[in-house]
């Protein structure tokens, strides 16, 4: 993966958030809080096991994505980190990409994030326009590198094996 494109990637989210507020006041933070087995993490994107190298708050752990094996890591927190070096997986949140079927990237909701999120419900219309822009494209950055789709179309697959929500329709 070249590193310039998750950089930049990483750098079009450095600030901005879900809402224009910040949404953590909302549920406390709940999408950094780990499951209720103390598991959990963050898949990471090709290279970032790198950046994160040597980061006291992060455990990098091994964590093969199920269709085909592709594994750049996972990071595990305490629930704080230090904010600048999140992983691009926790900048994006509460989206996911999905490439259409011609081909195109888009962003939507992640199925994952119902089990958390009071944000979902509202949908992708509730969230703060530009960062809903920002995601789009960090991730066409991201898919501008062969490694870089083929990481993100694991990540579709992987997204697209949770159950919808009762809610969407
Ligand atoms: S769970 Fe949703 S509302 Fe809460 S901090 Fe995470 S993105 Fe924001
Ligand atoms: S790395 Fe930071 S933003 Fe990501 S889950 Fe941990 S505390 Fe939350």
């Amino acid at each position: 993966m070249d590193t310039e494109l998750l950089i930049r990637a990483r750098e079009l989210l450095e600030n901005l958030t879900p809402l224009k507020t910040n949404c953590g006041l909302l549920c406390g933070g709940a999408c950094c809080e780990a499951d209720e087995d103390g598991q959990g993490g963050v898949l990471l994107f090709p290279g970032e096991a790198e950046l994160l190298k040597g980061e006291s708050w992060t455990e990098i752990l091994p964590s093969p994505m199920p269709v085909n094996g592709i594994d750049y890591g996972m990071s595990v927190c305490s629930g704080r980190c230090d904010r600048s070096m999140r992983p691009l997986g926790c900048r994006i949140f509460p989206l996911t990409p999905v490439f259409t079927k011609d081909g195109r990237l888009k962003v939507r909701t992640d199925r994952r994030a119902w089990a958390m999120c009071p944000l979902m419900p509202a949908g992708i219309r509730g969230l703060y326009p530009d960062f809903v822009s920002a995601v789009q494209e960090a991730l066409t950055f991201i898919a501008a590198d062969p490694e870089g789709e083929a990481f993100l179309r694991a990540w579709q697959d992987l997204e697209g094996s949770y159950a919808e929500s009762p809610f969407l329709l």
